[in-house]
């Protein structure tokens, strides 16, 4: 191995993940990231919709790693050489000797037109501007508000119930509010991959919420106050793209052999098919060929492997398999509801929403950070949630 640290583009899950393994292995790591803070995006929809703040989501890396074996540099990696074995960031060139590839996903806007009047879900930036456009139309001159999710996922579905729960929020305080809320799916059920059960739960609770489920139907227009969808129009003063994501790879198209999606393929091992000292992992990657779930959770473990195979590819060792298999499921549906299967069993209600919670807290990483998010919990339940428009 020369004398370069292992660098690693991209601070989100896979990143920073892998960063702390290597850490704890002695390794020195250069993190080059877009932003100083970690993004927790499972909890996204609860800054949009004031259960959290943006703060109590967002870690300065400093909050979670205490080594000086790390160095960061904030920048965006806009070419790799892999002749030289370098990186470049805003115009400097960084060597090499392991790199790691963990750039994420970017929403797919699959050609809608329109989408400058869309909002998205994938940063703290995108859940303020989300909260603000609906506070503000639902406390407007006409005090109604629609809101319309594209895209019946995981992201898609926890949206809607919380803001159907902070929209019956804010009409408790204020009984002039009105509004009205629709979530567009292009297939006939909401969570697709999840077990009948799952979907039947979300579908009785969509109607007990009063969230009007437009299956079988695409966003083809997005207007300012309405969306033109294949199977007619909808009244929509608010528009969130929740329709899918694509891997974050274009700006390395000439620099890595992507697949026809942009994903990058890697073999069993997390390790690129064509250059033996660069792993990828999380939403970019193929594994011998298919794209895996894009969850925070197989980012995560994917890192450990990530992390051992670098350790063992140095040493000459064989490489650890990546077990592709996930875990289990939980979606929450608003404050007090959710659903989820953990080892084969569904649970449903408030258990579930519970469950939810707790797990997301124990992932939340940095105990400091875990104690922000349970303060803020707490309060919720004796204040309600923030409704102010930021
Ligand atoms: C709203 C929302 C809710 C979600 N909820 C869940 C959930 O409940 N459970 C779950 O398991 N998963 C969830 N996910 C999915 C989960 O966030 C992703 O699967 C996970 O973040 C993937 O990790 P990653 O490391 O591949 O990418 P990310 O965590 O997205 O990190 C990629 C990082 O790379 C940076 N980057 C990109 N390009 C460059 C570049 N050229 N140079 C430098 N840096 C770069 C980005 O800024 C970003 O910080 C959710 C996602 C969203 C958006």
């Amino acid at each position: 191995m020369n004398d370069d640290p292992i660098v690693i583009i991209g601070g989100g899950f896979g990143g920073v993940y892998t960063a702390q393994e290597l850490l704890k292995r002695g390794y020195s790591v250069l993190l080059i990231s877009e932003t100083n803070y970690f993004t927790f995006t499972p909890l996204l929809h609860e800054v949009a919709t004031g259960s959290l703040l943006a703060h109590d989501i967002i870690f300065e890396y400093e909050s979670f790693f205490q080594s000086n074996h790390l160095r960061y540099i904030r920048g965006r990696a806009s070419r790799i050489d892999r002749a030289r074995k370098t990186v470049w960031v805003n115009g400097e060139e960084f060597g090499y000797s392991y790199l790691v590839v963990a750039t994420g996903s970017t929403t797919n806007f699959f050609n809608v037109q329109g989408v400058e009047h869309a909002y998205a879900l994938k940063d703290v930036e995108d859940a303020i501007l989300l909260k603000k456009a609906i506070i503000t139309h639902a406390q407007g001159i006409n005090h109604h508000v629609a809101v319309t999710v594209v895209g019946g996922g995981p992201t898609g579905v926890e949206l809607i119930f919380d803001v159907a729960r902070m929209l019956e929020e804010l009409k408790g305080k204020d009984s002039s509010v009105d509004y009205t809320l629709q979530i567009i799916q292009a297939s006939d059920v909401f969570c697709r991959i999840e077990s009948d059960g799952v979907q039947a739960y979300i579908r009785k609770a969509m109607d007990h919420m009063q969230i009007t489920p437009v299956c079988g139907a695409y966003a083809e227009v997005i207007h300012p106050d309405r969306i033109e969808t294949t199977v007619g129009d909808y009244r929509s003063d608010v528009t969130v793209m929740a329709s899918g994501v694509r891997p974050n790879t274009d700006v390395f198209a000439e620099d890595l052999s992507l697949d026809e999606r942009g994903h990058v393929p890697v073999n069993a091992g997390l390790q690129t098919i064509e250059d033996e000292h660069l792993f990828a992992l999380g939403d970019i990657i193929a594994v011998d060929g298919k794209p895996i779930p894009k969850l925070a959770q197989t980012a995560t473990r994917q890192a450990l492997v990530v992390a051992e195979n670098i350790h063992r590819h140095q040493t000459g060792e064989k490489l650890e398999a990546y077990n592709l298999e996930v875990l289990g499921t939980m979606f929450s549906l608003g404050y007090g509801d959710g659903v989820g299967i953990i080892y084969g069993y569904t649970i449903k209600g408030v258990l579930a929403w519970y469950l939810w919670r707790t797990v997301y807290l124990f992932k939340t990483p940095g105990a400091a950070n875990k104690l922000r998010v349970a303060f803020s919990w707490t309060m919720d339940l004796f204040q309600g949630r923030n409704l102010t428009e930021l």
